[in-house]
């Protein structure tokens, strides 16, 4: 009796170190199949490894390496395979191949399997289950830190940073203390939490201002609205210097540059690491790109209703932006730097309404179309239904010592 219930223990264990190989191994491990007759080997591919490689390791018949290589052919090349792509072989008490299984990617799997007359290979979609995840965070020092470490998280950030990007200058507007709280899919695989999907809704409270964004869906078009039902994008982004755009080219601790924006005279200066790409700001037509005097090189953009734009001190302006070229909302137009009169790297920005300079921050730009009558029964409902969601998020309350006030630099 004891032998049993000691066997029934030592087979759950089995199962459960061969469920874990699955999906976390670094290592290729070899571990037993619950059926008795075949083997699995697991693992995850190194850099530089190949199928050869794990074949020799295993023993494996190098023959039936080219028979796999011969039946995948035409639906994916096994050539090249992908550090970090977790695949498992299964082989029978021969040793010979039994199935073979490769993630091409986070979304499809390349599945051999043995038939009669050799190899036969399928390329599968991997079912992720989807559940709605609700997140809710506090603003310590950026958004990037505070949304946690990981890829996914970096992901979801810049996600949340280019819903709100017509109204949140994800770089220098954010204070400590601000609280976001987000509705959104979430894609899961036998129990583990794997990525994000879409946004489904959010809200964002930043410096005392609350803004909301709903994920709607007419006409085959998915946008983001806010409370009004009003498009989210607007004539003119919040700031020229794109979060994503400027997140993406630092690693690790560096990731999350935090921007300063200073008012000396007529426009902003935005200090920000030399290199960084500069955006056009909305849809225009460039009407100078060289070199001018104080502004170093200078990029300006013609808009519509009589604005225009001027980027200055740029290290680079980006090839193809030249007098007469048409630019559209958030295009690379240039690189910080600090030529003309400029004593260190940073964007000077201008908006001129009529040729007479403004002060950017106060240019309110009206949201454009609103969803159309006929629907907007339906939007109301789904968005009832995501403020019930949201409502449930309670994000992380923090002691912050009064150092908000001098967060800005002006
Ligand atoms: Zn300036």
């Amino acid at each position: 009796m004891r032998k049993a219930v000691m066997a029934v223990i030592l087979l759950g264990i089995a199962f459960l170190i061969i469920r874990t190989n699955l999906i976390i191994t670094d290592k290729p491990e070899q571990s037993p199949c619950p059926d008795k007759d075949y083997r699995e080997i697991c693992g995850t591919i190194t850099r530089g490894e190949t199928l050869f490689d794990i074949f020799k390791r295993y023993s494996l018949d190098i023959k039936e390496l080219f028979y796999l290589k011969e039946a995948s052919a035409n639906i994916h090349k096994l050539r090249e395979l992908y550090p970090g792509r977790p695949y498992k072989i299964i082989v029978d008490e021969n040793n010979k191949i039994n199935s073979f299984t490769y993630w091409i990617n986070e979304d499809s799997i390349l599945n051999i399997k043995r038939n009669e007359s050799g190899f036969c290979a399928e390329k599968k979609d991997v079912e992720y289950e989807r559940r709605i995840k609700h997140i809710g965070g506090t603003i310590k020092d950026n958004l990037i830190l505070s949304m946690g470490e990981g890829k996914e998280n970096l992901m979801l950030a810049l996600q949340l940073s280019d819903i709100f990007a017509w109204d949140i200058d994800f770089t220098t507007d954010l204070r400590n203390g601000d609280t976001f709280k987000i509705v959104v899919e979430g894609f899961y695989l036998d129990g583990e939490f794997k990525k994000y999907g879409e946004i489904l809704s959010a809200e964002f409270l930043n410096n005392g201002e609350i803004y909301y964004a709903y994920r709607f869906e007419y006409d085959g078009k998915v946008d983001y609205y806010d409370a009004e039902g009003k498009l989210l994008k607007k004539a003119f982004l919040k700031a020229p210097l794109n979060f994503r755009r400027i997140s993406s080219g630092f690693t690790g601790k560096r990731l999350h540059p935090i921007l300063k924006i200073y008012r000396p005279h007529h426009g902003l200066d935005y200090a920000a690491p030399s290199g960084a790409p500069v955006s056009a700001i909305g849809d225009g037509t460039v009407t100078f790109a060289g070199y001018k005097g104080q502004y170093g090189k200078l990029v300006v953009i013609k808009h519509p209703n009589n604005y225009k734009t001027y980027y200055g001190h740029l290290s680079k302006i980006e090839k193809g932006i030249t007098k007469g070229i048409k630019v559209t909302q958030g295009q690379i137009i240039g690189y910080v730097g600090t030529t003309g009169l400029s004593t260190g790297p940073h964007l000077h920005y201008e908006i001129r309404i009529n040729n007479k300079a403004v002060n950017p921050l106060a240019v309110k730009m009206t949201r454009g179309t609103s969803i159309p009558k006929p629907l907007i029964a339906r939007f109301i409902r789904l968005k009832s239904e995501m403020n019930a969601q949201l409502a449930l998020i309670i994000p992380p309350v923090f002691a912050f010592a009064g150092e908000n006030k001098n967060s800005r630099l002006q």
